[in-house]
């Protein structure tokens, strides 16, 4: 089918079909014709883990990596092996902390990226015997094929087998032979009351597709349309001008439009072809924005804070992951934990100050931004992380947990220690002038607080056990236990 959407008496047919830039950008377009603007949350979806021309999921071809220098982003991580090694130290004082269980511990990843992360926290972690010999098992939820062999190559060798099974794909670790396992999503990791897990989250959430949403002031006696396919609402006349949430959805830009006919704003590169999509607010109610506004009442509380104007930005795949953290850390009611144990560690970027995230959808290409509309599936995405709703997300669903932070990224790691362990580094005899400007240099950037580097604009947020708020966890205001 020609895919022509958006032309309807613009005059601006042509004899050929419209090119988009991707294979991907078709056939969203292709699925916008028959089922009409999709929700923000499904184009970023698609556009990060379709399984044909995702961005984690094959769109980049082999051989091209998102990370590092000639890729699109660099993350700490892979800025310095130090950060790994301090995210390591935070769980080895967090076992410690609850009794050095010697068995049923579980390491856990969401989104490993390269893998370097787990493969600096385990070389750490193997520097602490008891810790490592309590260890069962090592579970990786990645969705990007390619990542997870790039994972397997780092973290068991480049010739160990990796196997598939039910439960996911399997091979076994250098660092102490620990069987390691790739799952799609941690609904497939097995949960049991005598686990502890330690999860680890870094540079993950952010790549969890939001809604967006707009309040708008609806005229009196205005009948309300009926959300598309939505039998349930019923429709309503109001008396007085009322306050509703309207959804951005994603529509194809018209055809020939070009940067200047878009008004490309100056914060984001014209290097790559115009957005082939933009946002539109969407006339009427749709499922989403009936009911997802109305989950807290943080979201609530902008109708009389901000009025008609107010944006929004919720992620219902953020408080499914917190909450399933916190279940397997506290317990819930469906699968309760009598001793609750295990911590999660969540680093990222977004308000720290219990504002809701808005505006902040960004496209990321070769480590410039560019519009998140240009070539679907080419150009990273993500959106900042709200981590007031991560932390009412796990509380709501376990009452055997506790939220500590989010503390700034800079705080945190030096809390951990960080400029002890790069003058450690540093002092070891055993670099080059230039590794030794590297290595200051990484440290630096991790906890620079200016607008350019990641100190204050990345946070730290911790899920732990409860225990009344009694002792605070290392790096959230509290101390490294002895030991
Ligand atoms: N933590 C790493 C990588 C961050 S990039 C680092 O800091 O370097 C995001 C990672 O999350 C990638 O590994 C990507 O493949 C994975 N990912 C993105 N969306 C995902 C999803 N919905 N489910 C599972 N993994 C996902």
């Amino acid at each position: 089918m020609a895919t022509t959407h958006g032309l309807n008496g613009e005059g601006q047919q042509d004899d050929g079909e419209r090119k988009w830039s991707t294979p991907l950008a078709k056939q969203l377009a292709e699925a916008i014709e028959t089922t009409g603007p999709i929700p923000l949350a499904s184009y970023m979806r698609m556009c990060l883990t379709a399984d044909i021309g995702g961005y984690y999921t094959g769109a980049l071809g082999e051989g091209r990596d998102p990370f590092g220098r000639t890729g699109d982003f660099v993350t700490s991580p892979e800025i310095s092996q130090v950060f790994g090694e301090l995210c390591a130290i935070w769980f080895v004082a967090e076992w410690m902390a609850q009794g050095r269980k010697t068995s049923g511990v579980e390491l856990i990843e969401v989104g490993p990226g390269r893998g370097t992360l787990m493969d600096d926290m385990l070389r750490t972690i193997h520097r602490f015997p008891a810790m490592a010999k309590s260890i069962d098992a090592i579970y990786m939820v990645e969705a990007s094929p390619d990542l997870r062999m790039v994972q397997k190559n780092l973290l068991c060798g480049e010739d160990a087998p990796m196997t598939e099974s039910k439960a996911g794909y399997h091979s076994v670790c250098k660092y102490g032979g620990l069987p390691i396992v790739w799952t799609e999503t941690i609904k497939s990791i097995p949960i049991g009351p005598e686990k502890t897990p330690f999860i680890m989250a870094h540079e993950f959430f952010d790549a969890l597709p939001i809604h967006a949403f707009q309040l708008v002031s609806v005229p009196a006696t205005q009948s309300l349309p009926r959300a598309a396919n939505d039998n349930s609402a019923p429709s309503t006349k109001t008396s007085h001008p009322t306050l509703q949430w309207r959804e951005f959805v994603v529509t194809p830009t018209p055809p020939g439009s070009t940067h200047d006919s878009l008004n490309t704003p100056p914060t984001q590169s014209r290097l790559f072809p115009p957005p082939d999509f933009q946002l539109t607010l969407s006339p009427t109610p749709t499922r989403h924005s009936l009911y997802l506004p109305e989950l807290s009442a943080r979201y609530r509380a902008l109708k009389s804070t901000f009025g008609a104007g107010a944006l929004l930005e919720v992620c219902p795949d953020l408080a499914l992951y917190a909450a399933d953290f916190a279940a397997r850390i506290g317990g819930s009611a469906l699968r309760p934990k009598p001793n609750p144990s295990g911590a999660a560690l969540i680093l990222d970027y977004g308000p720290g100050d219990g504002s809701v995230p808005t505006n902040s959808l960004r496209g990321i290409r070769a480590h410039r931004r560019v519009s998140p509309f240009s070539e679907p599936g080419l150009t990273d995405l993500s959106a900042d992380v709200d981590f007031a709703a991560l932390a009412e997300a796990a509380t709501r669903a376990s009452e055997g947990v506790e939220v500590h932070g989010p503390v700034q990224q800079a705080d945190f790691l030096e809390a951990m220690g960080i400029r002890e362990r790069v003058e450690m580094v540093l002092r070891s005899g055993k670099l080059t002038p230039k590794q030794e400007k590297v290595v200051k240099g990484a440290w630096e950037r991790l906890v620079d607080r200016g607008p350019g580097g990641m100190g204050k604009v990345y946070k730290a947020l911790a899920i732990l056990p409860e225990n009344e708020g009694r002792r605070r966890p290392v790096g959230f205001g509290g101390d490294l236990v002895d030991g």
